[in-house]
């Protein structure tokens, strides 16, 4: 059973690391593929090239045999759409391997709105993640998806798609628009990111200029 964590990564930071080796533990997972898009179809144009995003990656994972960096959306023209990345991955990895798609909340409360998403259930199983306590999810995809809800890992590892998981794991508070504000400000975000991809976004002059001041 293979997991996979689709994001901007702009940049990469302890949040997506942690919660994808939470998230492979919890599952047992044999490892969690970090995939960067090319051009993300629900945000604006990144701070940081596609890739410089996925250099980054590919750093963090770097020495960490549970997390693989995937560059396939890269190497696809067009918005970066998570049905043609599973079509792909498919493609690779055979119809019958169990392929978990690990989703924030955030992330997940926007389902609805995906480019084919219903077609993603044929392709995948949908992994939710969110801190113990927090509420259960509830997005604009609920009915399909309460359909769908399995129990544990074992409901998962038991089919190759199309069931719902919500995982409780700890989630750091850290995110890619902070990291971006506070290089933009002069502070420091050692720690929040791995050494490499701070020494790349330093070499590099990432998120320093006026365009990484947002809002
Ligand atoms: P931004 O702040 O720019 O919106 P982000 O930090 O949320 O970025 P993304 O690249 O948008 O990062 O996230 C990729 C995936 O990782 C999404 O599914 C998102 O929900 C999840 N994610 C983001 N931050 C965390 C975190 N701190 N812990 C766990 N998952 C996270």
């Amino acid at each position: 059973m293979i997991g996979l964590l689709g994001g901007t990564f702009d940049p990469v930071h302890v949040g997506h690391l942690r919660a994808a080796l939470e998230a492979r533990e919890a599952l047992g997972l044999e490892a969690v593929r970090l995939i960067p898009n090319a051009r993300p179809p629900h945000r604006g144009l990144p701070a940081a090239p596609a890739p410089a995003r996925l250099a980054m990656v590919r750093l963090a994972c770097a020495g960490e045999p549970g997390l693989a960096a995937d560059g396939r959306e890269l190497a696809r023209a067009g918005p970066s759409y998570t049905v043609d990345t599973l079509i792909s991955l498919r493609r690779e990895l055979g119809a019958r391997r169990p392929l978990c798609l690990l989703l924030g909340a955030d992330a997940a409360r926007g389902l609805a709105s995906w480019h084919r998403w219903r077609e993603l259930f044929a392709l995948a199983h949908l992994v939710v993640l969110r801190r113990p306590g927090q509420a259960a999810w509830e997005g604009a995809a609920g009915a399909e998806l309460a359909a769908r809800r399995a129990d544990g890992a074992a409901a998962l590892a038991a089919a190759p798609a199309g069931r719902v998981l919500e995982l409780e794991i700890p989630l750091l508070e850290v995110s890619a628009s902070d990291i971006r504000r506070r290089i933009a400000a002069g502070r420091s975000v050692r720690f929040l990111v791995p050494d490499p991809v701070l020494d790349y976004i330093r070499r590099h002059g990432l998120y320093a200029g006026p365009a990484a001041k947002e809002p």
